[in-house]
């Protein structure tokens, strides 16, 4: 189907006709085969936004709370539908499929409501012939663009609020995983969005990327994806002052308190590691762990990731999917042997599975690793992997200044019991995202964002609206 670009409020081929295959990670077979855009589409989605920004930022909050609403209610309604699709694509067990169609309808409808009271203010006067107050004004066209990992709900997170906000928006996703959201525009379309309001373009990031960076027209960046990318789109919109956010990678702590019992926390840690085959940006990823306990939380935690069921998502029995991609069985498996060769163990898993089952996908058994110190690799790259690294500790000083041992600051975990630990951990921690006893703590009316190199800006709450609004004051001499 060549028809994949949705510019303008239609279903357009691209214009040099080009094609991308998206297949499916746990059989290797094509899902679909879909049109490949390029920079003469990106310029016609990005005159399309332009066009259509002058009427939809005009429309009242509510016309356009109403279009939002109606949108989460079909998204909720087709539910079943995309999260096989998304299975597909992306290779996530059909519960963690459904769970992110939920999470992608939450965010349309938390900011549906939650635009209609982003109130300007009225400012007290200091001359008594003056009048001053501000009002909230929408950025303009906005490019969307998302990683493979969640490519509802990043999308989502992003077009939202835009849309909530009155801009007009652009999404690009990543083409390996762009069906689920093809699928979600259909919906969008039925739901009666205005033409140009909300566009989506399947098509080469680099050109792309340099459309949206060179066109006046477009005014804002929301970029989600790997530090290095980010880095670059942040020195090139710096450039042009160009507004963008960015949500990066991260390399999220979890710090197992000495109060805990080490089952317990063994069976928080693994269901913290492998949802995704710890292919999700806040994925828990270095355990630090009680020397005291060391040996029995090792045993727990291998015990458990074995017993995890690896296969095809769409599998009933599945608890792990395959990898997204051959590149990344590879990175694991480098893991593993960086591991092993600086003398840490390997207690689980290690290697991809064997069995005609497995034979054409991107599986990996889930691994547990122990002894893992500081100059290994996996402490020292965003893993994306399903490696559970253990390092012991004595003191929860010392843990807490491991787990801020390192550039990226998106997620942190603490499993405890004890209020002073759990409050004290929270102060220390430096990082945009803290689960306390809570391993899934993203939801659409909470912030979401990193510090340090995990990126610029936060995504949900009402912080999420105010990265797709300028300020605008007015004074009034009266
Ligand atoms: P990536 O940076 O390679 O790609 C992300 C998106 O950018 C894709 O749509 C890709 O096509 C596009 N892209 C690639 N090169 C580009 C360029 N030069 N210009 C513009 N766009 C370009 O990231 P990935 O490997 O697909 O995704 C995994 C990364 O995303 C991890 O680092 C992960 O932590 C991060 N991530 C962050 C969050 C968050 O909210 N902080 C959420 C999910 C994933």
């Amino acid at each position: 189907m060549k028809e994949s670009l949705y510019i303008n409020g239609k279903w357009v081929a691209p214009q040099h006709g080009g094609t991308v295959k998206v297949t499916n990670p746990a059989t290797g077979e094509t899902v679909r085969e879909i049109g490949y855009g390029g920079r003469a589409d990106a310029v016609k989605a990005v005159a399309a936004a332009h066009d259509a920004f002058a009427d939809w930022s005009a429309k009242t909050v509510y016309e356009r709370a109403g279009l939002l609403l109606r949108l989460a209610n079909l998204i909720r309604e087709n539910a079943d539908d995309l999260a096989r699709v998304l299975t597909q694509e992306v290779g996530k067990p059909l519960g963690e499929s459904r769970g992110e169609i939920g999470a992608g309808a939450d965010q349309f409808e938390w900011y549906a409501e939650e635009v209609k009271r982003s109130a300007g203010d009225v400012i007290p006067n200091r001359m008594g012939d003056k009048r001053h107050l501000t009002i909230r004004h929408p950025v303009g066209p906005v490019a969307a663009i998302a990683p493979w990992n969640f490519p509802i709900l990043l999308t989502a997170r992003k077009i939202a609020p835009a849309l909530a906000a009155g801009c007009t928006t652009i999404a690009r996703p990543a083409s390996q995983s762009c069906l689920t959201l093809l699928d979600m525009f259909r919906l969008l379309d039925a739901a009666g969005f205005p033409p140009g309001t909300a566009n989506l373009l399947i098509g080469n990031p680099g050109e792309c990327s340099e459309v949206f960076l060179e066109d006046p027209r477009l005014k804002k960046i929301s970029f989600t994806g790997s530090l290095d990318v980010g880095r670059e789109l942040y020195v090139e919109c710096a450039k042009r002052m160009k507004k963008v956010s960015l949500e990066l990678g991260g390399h999220s702590p979890f710090i197992v308190m000495p109060d805990m019992d080490p089952d317990e926390a063994a069976e928080r840690a693994v269901f913290a590691k492998f949802r995704n085959m710890g292919q999700v940006c806040i994925s828990a990823s270095r355990f630090f762990v009680p020397n005291a306990m060391k040996a029995e939380f090792e045993n727990k935690a291998a015990e458990l990731a074995s017993a995890l069921a690896i296969g095809n998502g769409l599998d009933a029995d599945t608890a792990v999917g395959p990898l997204f991609l051959p590149k990344r069985v590879e990175d694991t498996a480098r893991f593993v042997e960086d591991i092993k060769s600086k003398g840490g163990r390997i207690l689980c898993g290690g290697r991809a599975p064997e069995g005609e089952k497995y034979a054409n996908g991107n599986f990996f058994m889930p691994t547990v690793a122990t002894d893992v110190t500081r100059d290994m690799l996996i402490m020292n790259e965003e893993p994306f992997c399903p490696i559970l690294p253990i390092i012991g500790y004595d003191d929860i000083d010392d843990a807490l200044r491991m787990a801020n041992d390192t550039p990226y600051g998106l997620a942190a975990y603490v499993a405890t019991r004890r209020l002073d630990w759990a409050v004290k951990a929270a102060e220390r921690l430096e990082a945009g995202i803290i689960g306390i006893n809570d391993c899934t703590p993203a939801a659409a009316q909470c912030p979401f964002g990193g510090m340090k190199s995990s990126g610029v800006g936060r995504e949900g709450w009402r912080q999420g609206l105010e990265g797709y609004y300028e300020t605008k004051y007015i004074s009034i001499g009266i």
